[in-house]
Order: structure tokens, then sequence, then C-alpha cells
């Protein structure tokens, strides 16, 4: 499996019509010129079936979260298995904003994780510090601990198909991005991490995103670092342009 990934989080944003224009041109784009990673996309999940429909083969489809429960009186919620009937192929977990917004805990994520895994959804497992942990000097602590909790339960098989989104909630939506070497950091401490728990070569295929004002103008640097494995890109994912900038960055 191709380590470089490019992820598109289009979050609560675009009309209909606006996201089947930005679909329809990236897939243009993409069949125009071939991409060197996985490409990606998250849109609101009442647009998943439309743009399936679609059928791009450049382009994977993300939800953005999912219910931990298979089915149930779980009003406005969407279930792994419903995203899995809907060809839909990865999900977001634990984006900073539902952590915060929602009080998403890891508890709760490993068994959003399990049913999406049950499902044969991928999850693209996110975690990341806000600025007062990296400000006092836990960052590291912080993400170890959303990484074992949210994920050490899977056996190796099962971690395999995660792609893990380092994302610190300090760069996200705020034009400030974590600086090459801070971000490859903290990309070879997840590596070592999931290394001590699955093994060198389960750490060494796992894909590890780097999400938080990635752009045109700082993909190439971020993914130049080794364990830099692409981006979750968040604002930049709704200009066509923009986005193919940072899919072009991966050499
Ligand atoms: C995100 O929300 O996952 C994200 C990385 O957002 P942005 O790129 O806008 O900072």
């Amino acid at each position: 499996m191709n380590r470089k990934v490019v992820s598109g989080n289009w979050k609560m944003n675009l009309t209909w019509s606006e996201a089947q224009t930005l679909f329809k041109d990236l897939t243009s784009e993409l069949s125009r010129q071939k991409a060197t990673c996985r490409v990606i996309v998250a849109p609101p999940a009442c647009y998943l079936s439309g743009l399936a429909a679609l059928k791009s083969s450049d382009i994977s489809l993300s939800a953005q979260n999912c219910h931990q429960e298979p089915k149930g009186a779980y009003t406005g919620d969407i279930s792994a298995i419903m995203l899995a009937s809907m060809g839909v192929e990865y999900c977001l977990v634990g984006h900073s904003e539902r952590r915060q917004n929602y009080g998403e805990s890891n508890e709760l994520l490993s068994r959003k994780v399990n049913a999406l895994l049950a499902s044969k959804v991928n999850p693209i497992y996110c975690c990341g510090e806000v600025l007062e942990q990296r400000k006092s000097g836990d960052h590291f602590k912080v993400v170890g601990a959303q990484i074992a909790q949210g994920l050490f339960h899977l056996s190796a098989d099962e971690f395999s198909n995660v792609i893990v989104a380092y994302e610190p909630v300090w760069a996200i939506g705020t034009g400030e991005t974590a600086s090459s070497d801070q971000a490859q950091e903290m990309h070879a401490f997840i590596r070592k991490t999931v290394a001590e728990k699955y093994g060198e070569e389960i750490a060494h295929s796992t894909s590890i995103l780097y999400g938080g004002s990635c752009n045109a103008a700082n993909a190439q640097e971020l993914f130049s670092r080794p364990d830099v494995d692409g981006g979750l890109i968040g604002g930049a994912s709704l200009k066509c342009d923009d986005f193919t900038k940072i899919i072009r960055s991966h050499g």
C-alpha cells in the first residue's frame, strides 16, 4: 500500500452544487495527471452517496464521523455499516473539532474505530495537542496517550488498516503551521510508539499525515520530511487549484 496520502476535509462547507463542481474538477485534473499518492476527500455526509455515484477511480471517499453503534435509536447519526454500504472507504475519527465540541473521549473513539473496522472502513485517526500542552512540553505525552487509548487495543492486522493524522490543534484553521521540524519530530515519535507496540514492519507501512494550515505553499517542505507521509487538509482542500498543488507536492 502506498504510504503517501493527501486527504481533504471539507467540514461543513459547500452547497451540493459546489461540492459536485469541486469533485468533478478534481476528478478531471487527476485523470489528466495521475497522483503519486492516494487521494481522499471527506465531504459532508449528506453528499457521500451523490459523490460516490460520480465514480472517480482516482479519489476515495471518507466520512467525517460515524456512530459507534451499528444501528438503533440515534437520531441524526450515521453508522459505519451505512458508510460501507455506500462504498465509503475511510472515516475520520477524533478530529479535534469533535473532541472539543462534542467531548469525544479516547475511549469513545476506540469504539468508533472498532465499528469502522468491523465494516471494513479504514479509520483516519486524528490526534494532536492544544497550545497549552505544547507550551508546557506535554505534547508527546498527550499524543502518545491519544494513540494508545484509541488504537492500541487493536490486533496488528486490524491496526494495519488505520491511517494516523497528527493535527496540532493550535495549527488547525489558524494559519499557523507547525514547522517541518516540529512535524517530523512528532511523526517520528508516533512511528516509534507504533513500532514498540506492533513492530517495525507495521510501523514502517503506517501512513502518518500532518494537518494544520497545510497549504500549497508549505506542503512540499512538510512532505519532504521522512516521517510525514502527506496531509489532512481543511481550508485548502476547498479549492481545486490549491488542493491539486498540495497533491502534486508529493514527489
Ligand atoms: C483540519 O481541520 O483537519 C485541518 C487541518 O484544517 P486546516 O487545514 O484548515 O487547518
